[in-house]
């Protein structure tokens, strides 16, 4: 019997070591040192963007966007359905209002017509989720948030090293906000990134992600003995110097990661061309898709629950896709977002990382063949 063929595995190893290493050699391993200031330069230049800001996790990147953006109780902000609920969470915790939008049937970000219908006269901002990381309708969304007065942000949790028209993912709306953790398509175990072209945002950002004053760095090499002061009740949102040396080794390898996975796409849309029951997830063509996950739609009467013991039962791991968020009861949202909920329930995540060789790309659709059929 083979191995175990995993959904999602990090893709890691001396060089972040190494990288590891030079943190401990630095004498700075707490948050907002050295470390992050370089991996913050790096990553705002491979996303395009003037400020990047390292975070501990992509919650609190989504948390410090939408206090910049002066969100407050009372508001609604619109947020892209089909996402795990950190994109909503961070609206709760703001005390606004997460008002969900129904998603395309194709791509699964926010349908802009969905999003429009629901703008009210609290609806302040919208936040776009680029789903596996694909990038969202920017340009439609982007005309819709001017035409409203709303702010834009990107939930691109997943979308390192994806693009829309040519312009890279964090760099498509007001703030963006990155994931790295161990699911995800760059990985320090756990981080996040805030990233956006505005002064004024990235520079309050900063001050509430280290419990509202400026990062202890900022005051080193001074003769005197300057004393913050607080004005503002911030939190402690830092990523690690040691998570940020990891970074920059995974920052690396992001090229490659994206290429093979993209690799593994191609090889799979082939071969499911031939598997009835079975769809492929769609990747627009002006998108480059970082493919964070690989998402199958299964038809209609196929019973997933069966599809997937069938797969985990011959050493094939696999999951449902992400949330519909406006059925948690969390969010206690009166509203039903019909084409969010048949997909949470249809869809089926299969192995999707870098490591996975092109033989366990054609275990997975073998098994995957003979499930559907004891499923049906
Ligand atoms: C994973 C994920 C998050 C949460 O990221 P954390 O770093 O775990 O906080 C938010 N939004 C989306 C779309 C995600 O996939």
């Amino acid at each position: 019997m083979s191995h175990t063929v995993a959904l999602g595995e990090p893709t890691v190893g001396p060089e972040e070591l190494a990288a590891v290493q030079r943190v401990f050699d630095s004498g700075w391993l707490s948050g907002a040192g050295p470390t992050c200031r370089e991996f913050e330069g790096r990553f705002a230049e491979a996303v395009g963007t003037a400020h990047a800001l390292a975070t501990s996790n992509c919650g609190s990147a989504l948390h410090l966007g939408l206090e910049v953006l002066g969100v407050k109780p009372g508001d609604e902000v619109i947020v892209g359905d089909y996402t795990f609920p950190a994109t909503g969470h961070s609206v709760m915790w703001t005390g606004a209002r997460p008002v969900f939008a129904d998603i395309r049937p194709d791509i699964w970000s926010a349908d802009p017509a969905s999003v429009e219908a629901s703008i009210t006269e609290r609806t302040v901002g919208i936040i776009a989720v680029d789903v596996f990381g694909q990038p969202a309708d920017y340009d439609e969304l982007r005309a819709i948030a001017d035409k409203h007065g709303l702010f834009l942000m990107e939930d691109a949790a997943c979308s390192a090293g994806a693009s829309y028209k040519g312009r890279p993912a964090g760099s498509l709306a007001d703030v963006a906000t990155f994931s790295f953790h161990g699911r995800k398509g760059i990985t320090a175990g756990e981080g996040g990134a805030l990233v956006t072209d505005r002064e004024d945002l990235a520079t309050h950002a900063r001050k509430l992600h280290t419990y509202g004053i400026a990062p202890a760095l900022s005051r080193e090499g001074s003769s005197s003995l300057p004393i913050p002061s607080f004005d503002e009740a911030g939190y402690n949102y830092r990523l690690s110097d040691i998570s940020a040396g990891i970074m920059m080794a995974q920052l690396d390898r992001l090229p490659g990661l994206v290429a093979r996975r993209g690799q593994i796409a191609a090889a799979y849309e082939e071969r499911l061309l031939h598997v009835e029951g079975v769809t492929a997830p769609v990747a627009l063509e002006d998108r480059v898709h970082p493919w964070q996950s690989y998402v199958v739609t299964l038809d209609e009467g196929i019973d997933r629950g069966v599809v997937a013991t069938h797969l985990r039962q011959n050493g094939v791991q696999c999951n449902f896709g992400t949330y519909a968020s406006h059925v948690q009861p969390v969010y206690q949202f009166d509203r039903s977002l019909p084409v969010s909920a048949d997909l949470f329930m249809r869809h089926l995540a299969v192995p999707m990382h870098a490591n996975l060789s092109d033989a366990d790309v054609d275990r997975v659709v073998e098994v995957l063949t003979e499930a559907v059929a004891v499923a049906r």
